[in-house]
């Protein structure tokens, strides 16, 4: 297309849908345990197998307006809900497909817009009503057992459900650590407290200790002189201010009783010797992300100056060396509200992949364990929904009536597409749900029935209204400009300027 481009109308609308579709259909083969799993390569050639929806989008590198829209969609779904990022893609891919086919059989795209969202006020109602309430460590094993179900970890979902709702009774999901270590994932555990993958900075130090903890951003190293010396005199005295230096900055430790030390960057080889010998434990390069992670679960702060240490900096907890295939540090205490997992995996791509599967668990896992409303899944309460909307009392007349069914509709795309997945015929299993709504797919007998699968509401709920807005707002954007690069536009008026 040119640069610059105004595109309007029914072909700008034309546009926005196909590429939804596209995008639609390009993550529906992953939908639900029996979905496909799609082997992602980049320009590099570093390969990927993976169901996730949300990556599978992330991957897509494109320039596309429509497409990055919707590759924000999912994510957005992602980081409200964790999980279900394939389910409101779909059904959006679905409201859209339908839209189109209303707009050019005459139906405005405001009647459209107003059914729509008629619908998705019902089907939330509907939702809520068929909830069931569990308690918390039940509600976290049920979801988290469903998002893991189809992933490769589905072999281990017994001891990572089990995980996941503990894990989600403890901490938030953004404060747990999943460290994944070569083995075996039966052998997966629950930490009440803070895991690194690191060994202590040198050989030597204690392995285990209680007491108070430092978390330093900078280099703990003396300054270094920037100067060329020739004179030896002037060497050995600068040697000395450092060597007093590092004496002065361990002692200050000392004094304030440190007993560990947590490095973002490096550490200094006398620093360290001085630190061993006076029995502080110190462990260096440690990501920022978890000396964050640190300091909030200890109450404490990241000290940007070593040489100002003050007491209400500083962290308290019992931290220790856990000897493995790649040693671990753990540090726990009373007051440490956190939870982590270490994940054995048997191969570094699987270790990847349960990752994921694992983050989008523990994710689900608390927000059942924060709500505990869940609903059945399998595609059973997207059928529930569909079924409600059509055989409500409350009709509507008209155009939007139309939108609104073509909505209830809508809800289908997902046991169909579970079904589908799994070599059922779409026909029958359509039919079916429209009499017999309370069932779900089961994938592996090829068979409608009750399905003893349950997600969150919230889940659910988020997927169908991120679906509706965003096909509310492409649905209403009536034209798409395709503006030059912004490096050109500016190159031009600097060139008319001149
Ligand atoms: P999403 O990105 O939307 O979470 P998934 O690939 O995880 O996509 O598939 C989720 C769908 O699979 C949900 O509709 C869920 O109810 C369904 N599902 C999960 N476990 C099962 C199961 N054992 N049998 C049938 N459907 C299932
Ligand atoms: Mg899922």
């Amino acid at each position: 297309m040119d640069d610059n481009k105004i595109i309007s109308g029914r072909e700008a609308q034309r546009w926005i849908v196909d590429t939804a579709m596209e995008m639609a259909d390009a993550v529906r083969p992953t939908l639900g345990p029996k979905g496909m799993d799609m082997m992602l390569v980049d320009r590099i050639g570093n390969k990927v197998l993976t169901n996730d929806g949300a990556t599978i989008l992330r991957s897509l590198e494109t320039k596309d307006p429509v497409a990055s829209i919707i590759a924000e969609v999912a994510k957005s779904q992602e980081q409200n809900a964790f999980d279900g990022t394939t389910t409101c893609i779909v059904i959006m891919g679905e409201l859209l497909r339908r839209a189109d086919e209303l707009i050019s059989r005459g139906v405005h795209p405001n009647a459209i817009i107003k059914g729509y969202r008629l619908g998705l006020g019902e089907a939330l109602k509907s939702a809520k009503a068929h909830s069931i309430q569990k308690d918390p460590y039940e509600a976290g094993i049920d979801a988290a057992r469903t998002a893991i179900t189809g992933k490769s970890a589905e072999d281990f979902v017994d001891v990572l459900s089990d995980i996941c709702s503990r894990a989600a009774m403890i901490s938030k999901p953004s404060d747990m650590m999943l460290l994944t270590i070569p083995g075996n994932t039966n052998d997966a555990e629950l930490i009440e407290g803070l895991v690194l993958l690191k060994s202590p900075a040198t050989a030597g130090m204690p392995t285990k200790i209680t007491g108070k903890v430092a978390l330093i951003e900078q280099d703990l190293a003396p300054p270094q002189a920037q100067v060329t010396l020739n004179d030896p005199a002037k060497i050995a005295e600068i040697v000395e201010i450092q060597q007093k230096f590092i004496e002065h900055t361990v002692d200050n430790f000392v004094k304030h009783k440190v007993k560990a030390i947590f490095c973002q960057k490096n550490i200094d080889s006398k620093v360290l010797q001085l630190l061993r010998s006076n029995g502080i434990v110190a462990f260096r390069h440690i990501k920022r992300s978890n000396m964050l992670k640190l300091a909030s679960a200890m109450d404490c702060h990241v000290i940007s100056d070593f040489a100002d240490v003050n007491e209400e900096d500083l962290g308290q907890g019992e931290v220790e060396v856990v000897e493995s295939i790649n040693d671990y540090v753990t540090i726990k205490g009373e007051h440490i509200q956190a939870a982590s997992i270490i994940m054995p995996a048997p191969t570094e791509q699987s270790g990847e992949e349960f990752q994921r599967a694992m983050e989008d668990a523990l994710g689900v896992a608390y927000l059942a364990v924060k709500d505990q409303r869940l609903v059945p899944g399998a595609g059973t309460i997207q059928s529930l929904m569909s079924y409600d909307l059509l055989n409500c009392e409350q009709q509507y007349t008209g155009k939007v009536e139309v939108a609104r069914k073509a909505f209830a509709e809508s809800l289908l795309i997902i046991p169909q597409t579970l079904a589908e997945s799994a070599g059922m015929d779409i026909m029958d299993v359509t039919v079916q749900l429209q009499t017999a709504p309370g069932l779900g797919v089961n994938v592996d007998e090829m068979e409608l029935m009750t399905m003893l699968v349950f997600e969150p509401l919230g889940v659910v709920e988020s997927a169908l209204n991120g679906a509706v807005e965003n096909a509310v707002s492409l649905l209403r954007t009536h034209s798409i400009i395709l503006a030059k690069p912004i490096q050109e536009i500016f190159a031009e008026a600097e060139r008319r300027k001149d």
